[in-house]
């Protein structure tokens, strides 16, 4: 039997004694999550059971630290003997299959790093260690050697960026003045009419964008040539939303890889590897990027985008968009030396000074998107309560630079909001832009009975799917959302990005849904 990151499912079940009750040869629990709770799970083994101890952690690509696991287990080694086994804490899905073909990363980076089949190899060393003298093995020393090389690099310790840590203040994570009045010097500066139209940032990732890329990497276009497919790109997308009677345009986050990788290559602290895959869900895969070291903003990084992005067309309001703190945090391998609290403001206050110049250029609205920052919630509701004080206030940090009259707006994709709507309104987003269309009055009921303080736009259809809806079930649903909601406080907008959509979808779409609109604001006069 096993249970991994043990602690939350026990208390569930009446804690140690009933997981141990089960009639089962031998129990597995990570060792790593609680490090209390191997004592505990030793004191309470039925006589001759098998205790399997998760040693090695299968969530996180560092090497282990030999000498605190063998601390760790060595008094239920000494007790248990030939009934303690040894095991990865949990299956090795959620890390890469091998460090052997990383051909681009750093040597010292590397020597840092175990994935699944170094992690197998750690597993025997730790084996050969309890069993044998301990404080002669070579394994021990050069294990402990990489420890202290690491906690001693200098990218691990950035006096400017910790400098800057230490001197924030109260007043760094929120807005210099409430909602109600930004809201009303926002209004004056964008005049938009009621029920404002936009999107949440990316268009079609075509063939010709992917292999565009491509090209670039592989060094068979050069960087002029790439910048020109882009700003060409910008163009096509800008004059797609005016024709189609937008109100708030973005560029279309063509130049983009990914939304965390592209910003991570940006950053420093940041490492790539080749073919470090892992699942994300079903058969998706996904390539996150490691935050070795402390983070800090090279240059701008979208700044150039957004603002030719504004100069097409001048006249309508351009949103910059941005990925927020916590999801370039949550869809990465993080370091493990210091609190993720720490790397999350750190990334943070790279994100703000984006946002400051981005505001510089004349961006008029910009959108921090956090899908991730639901999906990070811990099991636990001690940790829960912690981890979301901490992410709030890494997105405050990242968006309260800005004046009053720059609106700012975050996204989030499907997500039971019921548990968080406190914090969510505690990011103090002026807008929110959220995925409804798969569980629509659930979502709009907790907002509502919440009464949600700043505007928000529900999806109004469903990206997922490539069929258009008609003019008439947008503005069902559109009028179906009034309902709920006050209309001053609503935008209309699809329910995700469009990125994995082709033109014709998203053209028949958005043309749709800004007709239900206009239609929708005839009604209400
Ligand atoms: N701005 C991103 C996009 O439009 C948001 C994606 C996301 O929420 N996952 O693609
Ligand atoms: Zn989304």
């Amino acid at each position: 039997s096993c249970f991994c990151q043990s602690s939350l499912t026990l208390k569930k079940f009446h804690g140690f004694r009933f997981f141990f009750s089960l009639p089962v040869a031998g129990y597995h629990i990570d060792a790593l999550a609680d490090k209390n709770e191997v004592a505990k799970a030793v004191d309470v083994l039925p006589v001759n059971a098998l205790l399997s101890l998760g040693v090695i952690d299968g969530r996180n690509i560092w090497r282990s630290h030999y000498k605190y696991v063998l601390n760790l287990i060595k008094p239920a080694h000494d007790l248990l003997g030939d009934n303690l086994w040894l095991a990865p804490s949990c299956s090795l899905l959620h890390v890469p299959y091998s460090l052997k073909n990383e051909t681009n990363l750093n040597e010292n980076l590397k020597s840092w790093l175990a994935f699944a089949e170094e992690k197998l190899i750690e597993l025997e060393d730790i084996k050969l260690l309890l069993a044998g003298n301990l404080s002669d093995s070579n394994i021990l020393i050069e294990n402990s050697h990489c420890y202290e090389s690491k906690k001693a690099h200098a990218a691990l310790n950035v006096e400017a960026v910790r400098t800057r840590l230490k001197a924030l203040k109260d007043s760094d994570f929120k807005r210099s003045s409430k909602f109600n009045e930004r809201c009303l010097k926002q209004r004056k500066k964008l005049s938009l009419p009621l029920l404002p139209t936009t999107t949440i940032g990316s268009f079609p990732q075509t063939k010709e964008v992917r292999q565009n890329r491509a090209k670039l990497k592989n060094g068979s276009i050069s960087q002029e040539e790439y910048s020109e497919f882009i700003k060409g790109e910008i163009i096509k997308t800008v004059d797609t939303q005016n024709s189609l009677g937008l109100d708030v345009l973005v560029h279309g986050e063509s130049e983009r890889n990914d939304m965390v990788e592209y910003f991570g290559e940006h950053l420093d602290g940041f490492a790539f590897t080749k073919f470090g895959w892992v699942q994300s869900y079903g058969s998706r895969c996904v390539k996150p990027p490691i935050i070795y070291g402390d983070v800090s903003r090279k240059k701008p990084i979208t700044v150039e985008w957004s603002s030719f992005a504004k100069s097409v067309d001048p006249r309508k309001p351009m949103k910059g968009m941005l990925t927020g703190p916590v999801t370039i945090l949550q869809w990465s391998f993080v370091r493990n030396d210091i609190h993720l609290s720490e790397v999350t403001n750190q990334i943070a206050l790279a994100i703000r000074d984006e946002i400051q110049d981005l505001e510089s250029v004349g961006l008029e609205i910009i959108q921090v998107d956090e899908p991730a920052l639901r999906e990070g919630l811990p099991l636990r509701s001690l940790d829960k309560k912690e981890y979301l004080e901490w992410s709030v206030n890494a997105f405050k940090l990242s968006t309260s630079g800005v004046k009053d009259d720059t609106q700012i707006h975050t996204h989030m994709c499907y997500a039971d909001f019921n548990e968080i709507i406190e914090n969510i309104a505690d990011m103090d987003a002026d807008v929110i832009s959220l995925e409804a269309s798969r569980s629509k009055h659930e979502l709009l009921d907790v907002f509502a009975e919440f009464n949600y303080p700043n505007e928000i736009g529900p999806g109004v259809y469903d990206i997922h799917s490539p069929r258009v809806p008609t003019v008439q079930e947008f503005l069902d649903n559109i009028t179906g959302i009034i309902q709920t909601i006050p209309i001053e406080k609503l935008w209309i907008n699809p329910d995700c990005g469009l990125k994995t959509r082709n033109w014709t979808e998203v053209n028949g779409a958005l043309k749709n849904m800004v007709l239900a609109t206009q239609k929708a604001r005839q009604l209400i006069k």
